[in-house]
């Protein structure tokens, strides 16, 4: 198998035309912001995302921001709902990581070694709204993950070590993307909180219940409180 090599093929449009506007002349240019990222026990991350209708400039913005937002924390897959918006989309960017490489999800920092100081770092990102995984390899594959939501913990996961995913890019294109290694780790992981799932859902319950004790006490000791 290629590694961390996404193997995809466009599909034939099925949508209206009509649900698609082009983008405008200018924008890749328009500044992007940096969004805050919500962190356990925020009761948002456990809502079931909705499904995005149209695909616009104001979309393509907050893709982008969000996709600034996952690069700046660093991370290397973001959902909506964990910058507050429970829609159906996320970024992913995993050129930097190599596929044997053991740690996955989307709060991994990028390690200096991993970087040329001297050059730009590769950049490949994409963005899926509307995801669906349609098919799961039988053969499985634990990576240690990390979560923007959960900042500093990290715990292996066992998940189908390849999978196949439906989605809408930011231009509104159907795409089906073959992925394996980390990139399959980090769709799943994303795919998860459009379904209000989280990593530690998959390791014990007694660990989960002690991140999660662990957070709450946090957000309480900073004044936050959650309902729900
Ligand atoms: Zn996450």
């Amino acid at each position: 198998m290629r590694k961390n090599r996404r193997q995809w093929t466009n599909l034939t449009q099925r949508r209206s035309p009509n649900s698609v506007d082009p983008p405008r002349p200018n924008n890749y240019f328009t500044a992007m912001s940096i969004l805050p990222i919500v962190h356990i026990p925020d009761p948002v991350l456990r809502r079931k995302s909705q499904p995005i209708e149209r695909v616009d400039d104001d979309l393509r913005k907050f893709l982008d921001d969000m996709l600034e937002t996952m690069y700046d924390a660093p991370g290397i897959g973001l959902a909506a709902v964990q910058v507050g918006e429970p829609l159906r989309i996320f970024t992913v960017d995993c050129a930097q990581r190599s596929e044997d490489e053991e740690e996955a999800g989307d709060g991994q920092p990028i390690r200096e070694s991993d970087q040329d100081s001297d050059r730009e770092p590769e950049r490949n990102p994409i963005f899926l709204i509307n995801p669906e995984i349609v098919s799961f390899s039988d053969e499985r594959s634990v990576y240690e993950e990390g979560c923007l939501s959960i900042p500093d913990y990290y715990a292996d996961v066992e998940r189908p070590a390849a999978c196949t995913v439906k989605y809408i890019d930011r231009d509104g294109e159907q795409q089906i993307l073959e992925a394996d290694g980390l990139l399959a780790t980090v769709i799943q992981h994303e795919y998860d909180h459009l379904n209000g799932v989280l990593f530690v859902d998959h390791i014990s319950k007694l660990k989960r219940d002690m991140v999660i004790r662990k957070f709450t006490k946090i957000a309480k000791q900073s004044g936050k409180s959650f309902i729900g």
